[in-house]
């Protein structure tokens, strides 16, 4: 029944200059996205407003799925668009949409009709009061409320006539692309995806780096982190995934420096390397899924300790201050975290010490990365030159 879509999104982001870059990059994701759903959708800008148009049949729940998903959007509204018949005939259609769209006709309402034509025949005070009539006499359980009615109705007359009255809520945030661009140390876990979300929730497009071990880590553990890199996408839009491979600088660290070190100093190798790829990419920060406390390597000493290896960009630990069931919650919400949970094993985990330090001094463990001076560099060089670049999304 429905054959366009309203969007709305927040009017404070859109004041002044950056109003058409946030609408152009909103635009932009819309059609994106869109291409997901079976159909064909024509997306244009009016004055304040977004439209998509159904130039074809299409999946209408596939269709809010795919919209609920682009950020930047406060609002979905389904629209009926109806030929411009006389206002008796209008009348009648909007009785019987209200028919369809509300089961249960106990409720309150308003008429809400605004002419874009000039040339219509009645005034917009008077399409509400004739409208509202036919709506009353149609449902005798149905009122008027013109404070806080229950249901808006809004009828647009234009070229055509919009009627709309359901409205979706959106996804919130900033449309991707208004806000740079960003590395996401991407894991197999619960944390990272849901960190990477948020970000890309404020504007902010998404590159992301996977390290792993093998032949310690299999194929099928890499595979998880790419399946989480489209989940991902799926908000944030295409990202490249540089997958490194971190194995010989893993043993060279258990072979050198203290076991119960291991796991804080392999962490400062990867947001060294992390760091160099992002800055490669023009990337303005990097992104982690650590929260405080959470287990041995993110006690404030070892966030210390770890942020101390970024020498050049921030580090934004969305997840810093969220209790696990909280990150679970985004997680599920986002569809991550089926496949968060399988379980796969990770490099992190592999030479792990039975007692990892939990309160690392920085002194110290800058002492023992000494201890790798030799051989560092040209791993560290390999490992940046092997990656492999999947396109995601
Ligand atoms: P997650 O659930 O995101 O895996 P975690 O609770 O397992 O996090 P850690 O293993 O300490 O915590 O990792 C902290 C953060 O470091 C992760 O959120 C992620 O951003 C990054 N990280 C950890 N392991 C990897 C990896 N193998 N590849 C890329 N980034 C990683
Ligand atoms: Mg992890």
């Amino acid at each position: 029944m429905f054959q366009a879509f309203l969007i709305k999104y927040a009017e404070i982001a859109v004041k002044g200059k950056n109003r058409y870059l946030f609408e152009d990059a909103l635009v932009h994701q819309i059609v994106r996205a869109l291409r997901e759903v079976d159909g064909e959708f024509k997306v244009y800008k009016t004055q304040g407003r977004i439209h998509v148009d159904a130039l074809s049949e299409f999946d209408y729940d596939e269709t809010i799925a795919v919209l609920t998903r682009v950020f930047g959007i406060t609002a979905i509204c389904p629209v009926v668009v109806l030929e411009d018949e006389g206002f008796e005939k209008l009348c009648e259609e909007v009785v019987s949409y209200v028919d369809k769209v509300y089961a249960d006709k106990d409720i309150s309402f308003k008429v809400n009709s605004r002419r874009a034509r000039k040339n219509y025949p009645l005034e917009s005070m008077e399409i509400n009061a004739k409208v509202g009539e036919a709506v009353l006499n149609a449902y005798a359980s149905m009122h008027v409320d013109v404070h806080q009615p229950e249901v808006m109705i809004n009828i647009e007359i234009r070229e055509r006539i919009y009627l709309y009255s359901i409205s979706v809520k959106g996804a919130g945030g900033m449309p991707i692309g208004t806000g740079g661009k960003a590395t996401l140390l991407l894991s197999g876990g619960i944390d990272s995806p849901v960190a990477g979300y948020m970000i890309a929730k404020r504007g902010v497009k998404l590159e992301a780096v996977y390290f792993h071990a093998p032949p310690y880590t299999s194929e099928r553990a890499k595979q998880k982190v790419v399946d989480l890199a489209q989940i991902v996408s799926r908000y944030s839009g295409e990202m490249k995934l540089h997958v490194v491979n971190f194995t010989d600088i893993q043993k060279y660290i258990y072979d050198s420096c203290p076991h119960d070190e291991l796991t804080i100093i392999m962490r400062r190798y990867m947001m060294r390397i992390a760091e160099h790829i992002a800055l490669e990419n023009h990337s303005l920060g990097l992104i982690t899924g650590e929260s405080i406390g959470q287990v041995a390597s993110q006690t404030m000493q070892s966030l210390l300790v770890t942020n101390d290896a970024c020498e050049q960009l921030p580090v934004y630990r969305p997840l810093i201050g969220f209790d696990k069931q909280e990150i679970v919650e985004i997680s599920e919400k986002i569809d991550a975290y089926e496949t968060s949970i399988l379980p796969f094993e990770d490099c992190c985990t592999i030479w792990v010490a039975q007692h990892p330090v939990t309160k690392p001094n920085l002194g110290i463990i800058k002492k023992h990365e000494k201890n790798l001076e030799e051989q560092i560099d040209e791993l560290f060089k390999v490992a940046v030159e092997t990656r492999e670049i999947i396109e995601i999304g």
